[in-house]
């Protein structure tokens, strides 16, 4: 059995021959939002259908984070390590504080609500930027069914705490990460539910007052699409694809793929090198350590 398929032959570089892609933990509905505590030793994530945000440890096993968790879904730290959580739930995006206390950090624009933030990253000055499409109002599954009050829009919260627009003409941005040098935001679009909307990655440049230009299609993943994905530390793309996690190179071409049993939505990278991938998918996760390391 092969973990892995080689495109590129330089992703032969990238895997280990004898490491395994490898069930952590199982039996979840729809798992999401992976984020790595090295400092806990821990990899949060969301089982968003069971509203609830699960903790793996490794040599322990599973326990519940938090529940309720207003069905949260992607997940990130701040510059200062804090939990920046995307919550379908509340529509909002929270984080929470080292005394464990809940702050918003943003749940309207221009005096409307948000529609259900999806996934978030935060950039070295602090400000947060976060993805809103309609998923988690469109039915029951994910969140509560609402109307929809704004466009699917990603937005940018700097550090005083003003909130922007940032990308105004997406279906449904998902997944979002920047390059390590910040000069680039790679962004997916998995379209609105039920429609023939198309479903890809753009690029947009990315300039020193956080101004966003370009924003052509980087890559269309296939099978499935992009939702979350994260960045290595040569600047290559992992995304989350129907068969698995594909390695995208920075020009654009498919380099291999890390191949999963299960449909994946996110990953990230963690553990002692940040060598090892965690990657949420469906009804479980998985892990896979690679000679490679992920860029944050
Ligand atoms: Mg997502």
């Amino acid at each position: 059995m092969s973990f892995f398929e080689i495109i590129d032959p330089a992703f032969g570089t990238f895997v280990l021959g004898n490491a395994p892609v490898k069930q952590i933990a199982t039996g979840f509905d729809w798992v999401e939002g992976p984020v790595w505590f090295g400092d806990l030793n821990c990899l949060l994530f969301s089982d968003i259908p069971n509203n609830r945000i699960m903790r793996w440890i490794p040599g322990v096993g599973i326990s519940v984070f938090r529940e309720p968790s207003n069905f949260s879904n992607g997940h990130t730290r701040d510059r200062q390590g804090r939990l920046v959580s995307c919550e379908h739930g509340g529509r909002r995006v929270t984080r929470t504080e080292f005394d464990g206390s809940i702050t918003v950090i943003a749940d309207s624009y221009q005096g409307k609500r948000l529609n259900s933030p999806n996934d978030v990253v935060v950039t070295s000055d602090g400000a947060i930027w976060f993805s809103d499409p309609h998923y988690g109002i469109a039915t029951d599954y994910e969140g509560y069914r609402s109307e929809q009050q704004l466009p699917c829009n990603v937005y940018r919260v700097d550090p005083s705490g003003t909130m922007q627009a940032v990308l105004t003409d997406f279906h449904c941005p998902n997944g979002l990460a920047f390059s390590r040098d910040e000069k680039k935001l790679y962004v997916a679009d998995t379209g609105r539910i039920h429609s023939g909307d198309p479903q890809h990655i753009r690029v947009f440049n990315v300039d020193e007052n956080w101004r966003l230009s370009g924003g052509g299609v980087f890559h269309v993943i296939s099978p499935g699409c992009a939702d979350g994905m994260r960045l290595d530390s040569d600047g290559n793309l992992w995304s989350s694809a129907a068969d698995g996690v594909h390695c995208i190179a920075p020009d654009g071409h498919l380099m291999g793929k890390i191949l999963v049993p299960e449909t994946v939505s996110n990953l990230c990278f963690g553990g002692r090198g940040k060598h090892r991938l965690f990657i949420t998918a469906t009804t479980s996760v998985y892990a896979i350590s690679l000679n490679r390391s992920g860029a944050l």
